[in-house]
């Protein structure tokens, strides 16, 4: 197979907080992966900011050091390096203030894109917008990218999208989901409105149930007492798994355009009914003989957040209508692994005898590790001895499918900076849809505060709360295993 990559057209991209953890870890790898795969122009420029007083020299050894710490072995070729160096400079600039602007300012091209990917706390996207129009580096060829997390709940949302609306139209704001670039979550599109296929056994007559899990095993750690503050539903569920929910449940829209793709997800947030307690489970981790505890990690003995939440959520409306979505999420749980499963009904009458009736079709879109589907068919056991069934995985796995091409497909951070410059907003949300997702998780957190909820513990590294379990149990099913 022949991998096309498609240059993208020129553009300066500035990121403020350019020296932080974001844009080390992943940023400034990820453009560097793009130039090493040829698609970046000979011209382009990515200008770091940052409170930090550096000059270009420094900054272009940051980045070095920042693509030997994150970056793949193969990409580590200093000549290479050399030359993605060659398009890296620096501005050191307060967002809040007015130095470093003119500076910026003075760097800026006319007449190309102009990316500002705004790496920096939620605190301060109001008062980078401001300076950017006040400055005059804002035209028409701007757009900003915005990081999570987007509102702690939909007042701040609303507020943050008013501050940015101030200032930039919707079609030049970005917010990222970075599961939105994952391979697989595009795939899921591919594979149900490419294909004849599936589409007409998606609802709730063939379907029996959807389960989404992303499960860590690592656990809050040093970051604790921030991830106090907003715990697993805020963190996860409000944007991440509520996005996989809705390109999982959306009907097909007429164009894979931004606002036909994400009117068509707005639908689904909507359609969401409220969720009553027995249908939520939290939890905490327990110490285990070397590890603390989430509320030791969390500096806070009697800490209420959740590091763990499962749900059983129902969208209203005829395609789903009765049809359970188990949602669940957590650290330090017994794998890591982010993945789909569709599980369809059982056939209606089994020819071959109830002693031979076997699991029902499951399809499972993997996220992480090893992105791939697999669809679980019933066969027939090879060999003689009369009709004896099996379960077999159609497995896809996209590192077999694609052979090398897949080291070559840019993860979800390179293809959705890529998607900013090329203007194409698809992968990215809409205002309307962050705040739709902020008004269903909203009552969920406050009931919890009103009933004075305590999260379960559980056993670090198992699959969370025993509840969790008997929520699925009492409908008779069970979550698929974390591995
Ligand atoms: P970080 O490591 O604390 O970096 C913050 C950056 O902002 C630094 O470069 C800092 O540099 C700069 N900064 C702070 N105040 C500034 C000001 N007044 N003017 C200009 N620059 C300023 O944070 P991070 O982890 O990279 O996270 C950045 C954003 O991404 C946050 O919104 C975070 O929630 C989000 N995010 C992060 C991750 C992740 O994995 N890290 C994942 C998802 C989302 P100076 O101190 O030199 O100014």
């Amino acid at each position: 197979m022949v991998s096309r990559i498609i240059p993208v057209e020129d553009f300066d991209l500035v990121i403020f907080g350019g020296t932080g953890d974001l844009a080390r870890r992943k940023i400034l790898p990820g453009l560097y992966r793009r130039f090493f795969a040829g698609q970046m122009p000979d011209e382009a420029r990515i200008i770091g900011a940052a409170r930090s007083d550096m000059d270009q020299m420094g900054f272009r050894e940051m980045v070095r050091e920042a693509i030997f710490e994150f970056a793949d072995k193969k990409y580590q070729d200093n000549k290479k390096i050399d030359r993605f160096l060659d398009h890296i400079d620096y501005v050191a600039i307060d967002a809040r203030g007015e130095a470093g602007w003119e500076a910026l300012k003075g760097k800026m091209r006319a007449d190309v894109v102009k990316a500002y990917y705004f790496s920096v706390a939620p605190s301060l996207f109001g008062d980078l917008a401001k300076r950017l129009q006040s400055f005059g580096i804002a035209d028409d060829k701007a757009r900003i990218v915005v990081e999570k997390p987007f509102g702690r709940d939909l007042e701040t949302a609303r507020q943050l999208n008013k501050d940015l609306a101030a200032y930039f139209d919707e079609t030049q704001i970005y917010r990222i989901d970075h599961y939105l670039g994952k391979e697989t979550v595009q795939n899921l599109m591919a594979v149900r409105f490419g294909n004849i296929l599936f589409e007409p056994l998606w609802n709730s007559q063939y379907i029996d149930h959807i389960q989404i899990t992303v499960a860590e095993t690592v656990g809050v750690g040093g970051r604790g007492e921030y991830y106090d503050k907003s715990g697993a539903m805020r963190d996860m569920v409000q944007n991440h798994l509520m996005q996989l929910l809705c390109l999982i449940a959306m009907e097909p829209p007429n164009k894979f355009e931004p606002d036909a793709v994400r009117d068509e997800k707005l639908k689904v947030i909507r359609a969401l009914q409220p969720v009553p307690a027995h249908h939520i489970v939290r939890g905490q981790y327990d110490a285990t003989a070397d590890e603390p505890s989430y509320r030791e990690d969390a500096g806070d003995p009697r800490s209420r957040t959740e590091c763990f939440v499962a749900l059983r959520a129902e969208i209203a409306n005829w395609r789903w209508s009765g049809i359970p979505f188990y949602l669940r999420t957590g650290k330090k749980l017994r794998a890591r692994g982010s993945e789909i499963a569709v599980v369809f009904k059982e056939a209606p009458h089994s020819i071959f005898g109830p002693q031979d009736a076997k699991s029902p079709n499951v399809l499972v879109i993997r996220l992480q590790p090893d992105e791939g589907m697999t669809l679980q068919v019933t066969i027939k056991e090879p060999g003689p001895g009369g009709m004896r069934l099996v379960d077999v995985p159609l497995d896809m796995s996209f590192a077999e499918a694609l052979g090398d091409e897949v080291e070559d497909v840019p993860d979800a951070y390179e293809r959705l900076i890529m998607d900013v410059i090329r203007g194409n907003q698809t992968l990215f949300m809409r205002g309307d849809e962050v705040e739709a997702a902020w008004a269903w998780t909203d009552p969920l957190i406050q009931g919890w505060i009103e009933r004075h909820d305590v999260p379960k513990p559980y056993d670090a590294y198992s699959d969370g709360p025993d509840d969790s379990a008997m929520m699925l149990h009492r409908e008779h099913r069970r979550w698929r295993e974390i591995r």
